[in-house]
Order: structure tokens, then C-alpha cells, then sequence
């Protein structure tokens, strides 16, 4: 059953998807996998199913663990550290931080086109995707 609350602010909404909880009311789960977003929040009933946030949460999370192993291979050279230690290190950094952070800066972005409530799968949202 939906229930009616004021429009979180955008501050609110993205902290709320990047814990991965719903932009609305920042109680229910924003996932039932780990990365597919649940239909309907499971609290306050807000349709969040419909959420298609497509590629750039990925594009987001490479950006952004791409700069922080990137810099550390920078300081690794600057530093002489072996390259098995070196690989080891940037291996495992790249492996674990994009698994965090992707569900996180999925949330995030789901958050804010929920916010935006813009329509996904609409007359208007096909015409859009078309120009
Ligand atoms: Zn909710």
C-alpha cells in the first residue's frame, strides 16, 4: 500500500540510494539482487522497478576507481614497490571497490531519476531515446 510522504530534498534522496535503501523513505531495501532494484519499496510502496539507470553508474564507477588505482600505481612507482606486490595490491583494490561501489552509485542514480521522476518506458521517454 503506497503511502503518501513529502519529496525528499536531492541531498536526502542520493544519500538514501547510495546506502542503498529507497529515495522515498529511506527504510526499505532499493534491491532484491545486487543489482536489481525491487518493483516496489517494500515500506512505503513506491514503484521503484521501473528505474532503468542503463550504463552509467558503470561509467561512474570506472571513473572513479579507475583515479584512485591510477594514483596508486603512480605513488607504487614513485615509491619502488615491487610489481608483484604492486599487482597484488591494484588487482585486488580495482576488484573490491568496484564491487562496493557499484551498487552504491547504482543507488545513487537511481535516486536521482526517481527523484526527476523521469517516465521509463513511456510514449515520452521512446521518443526521447529516438532523437
Ligand atoms: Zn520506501
Amino acid at each position: 500500500m503506497p503511502t503518501t510522504l513529502p519529496m525528499p530534498r536531492r541531498g536526502l534522496a542520493w544519500k538514501r540510494g547510495f546506502a542503498c535503501r529507497c529515495p522515498n523513505c529511506g527504510k526499505g531495501h532499493l534491491y532484491k539482487s545486487y543489482l536489481k532494484l525491487v518493483d516496489r519499496c517494500e515500506e512505503c510502496g513506491e514503484q521503484l522497478g521501473h528505474i532503468r539507470a542503463d550504463d552509467f553508474p558503470a561509467y561512474l564507477t570506472i571513473a572513479i576507481v579507475g583515479h584512485v588505482v591510477v594514483g596508486l600505481m603512480l605513488l607504487m612507482v614513485q615509491f619502488d614497490v615491487s610489481t608483484a606486490v604492486g599487482l597484488t595490491t591494484c588487482l585486488a583494490l580495482t576488484i573490491g571497490m568496484s564491487l562496493w561501489l557499484l551498487p552504491r552509485i547504482k543507488g545513487l542514480v537511481a535516486a536521482h531519476l526517481w527523484r526527476l521522476k523521469i517516465p521509463s518506458g513511456s510514449v515520452e521517454a521512446e521518443d526521447f531515446a529516438r532523437q
